[in-house]
């Protein structure tokens, strides 16, 4: 097991690199986010102990039963990368350390107050549903502006980019276009209001599509299955 997920990460690293180089881009632009919802502690300390320090995890709840467990381990970060609801929010600014899911100014400034009670200050991603799909979360590409605008002056987060998550296709070529689209508004906010987007960040790509999202820009890679295997 501990051999099998510390191949799996080389690989994916390896994938990484080369995807990065073969676009002329650094590697080190590029961040592994291990998505470990569904695994374990167990699981997640063999991904500590193949080098990982970066993990995702999508509900709050789950979070809570595992990152205390792993907290004597130095320079672990946690990403929340699932829909946050208000009523967790409290929970959520105590135990991450990175949002990619902020869809409304509402969240937003519930973020904010509870992290600004946590006495931290929160770099968060805002999520754009490009897709419309009826399922998926995000808020729409038109109304990411005004929520920029209206988030500005929140004290206790602090806008870091933008995170999507394209529609599942067999082709994993046909969601490049959402990681183009992703990018584009990315740049065209920051035309707008250069800054606005702190470090630019663009969260996008999972195990069967990184490569090509790394190709369009993607700076942080939320990868789960390839690194863990399938979930059950
Ligand atoms: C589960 C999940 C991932 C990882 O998906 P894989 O296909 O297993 O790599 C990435 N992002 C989010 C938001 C997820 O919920």
């Amino acid at each position: 097991m501990l051999n099998d997920i510390a191949e799996n990460f080389r690989k994916v690293r390896d994938k990484i690199e080369k995807a990065a180089a073969a676009c002329g881009r650094a590697p080190e632009e590029v961040s592994l986010l291990a998505i470990s919802k569904t695994f374990p502690v167990e699981t997640i300390s063999l991904a500590v102990a193949a080098g990982q320090r970066l993990f995702g995890e999508n509900r709050v709840q789950e979070g809570e039963s595992k990152i205390p467990s792993l907290d004597k381990v130095p320079g672990l970060e946690w990403h929340l990368v699932g829909h946050l609801q208000s009523n967790k929010a409290h929970k959520a600014a105590r135990l991450f350390d990175f949002v990619h899911s902020v869809d409304s100014a509402k969240i937003a400034a519930k973020l904010s107050q509870s992290c600004l009670e946590t006495g931290k200050r929160m770099p968060v991603l805002l999520q754009v549903d490009l897709a419309r799909e009826p399922t998926k979360s995000g808020a729409e590409p038109a109304d990411i502006a005004s929520i920029m605008e209206s988030i500005s002056t929140l004290e206790g987060i602090r806008v870091e980019g933008l995170m999507t998550i394209p529609p599942y296709f067999e082709d994993p070529e046909l969601a490049r276009s959402y990681f183009v689209a992703l990018r584009k508004l990315r740049d065209s906010l920051e035309t707008e209001r250069p800054g606005c987007l702190g470090r630019r960040h663009l969260s996008m790509g999972m195990s069967h599509d990184f490569e090509i999202a790394i190709q369009e820009g993607a700076t942080i890679v939320r990868i789960g299955t390839a690194l863990f295997g399938s979930r059950t």
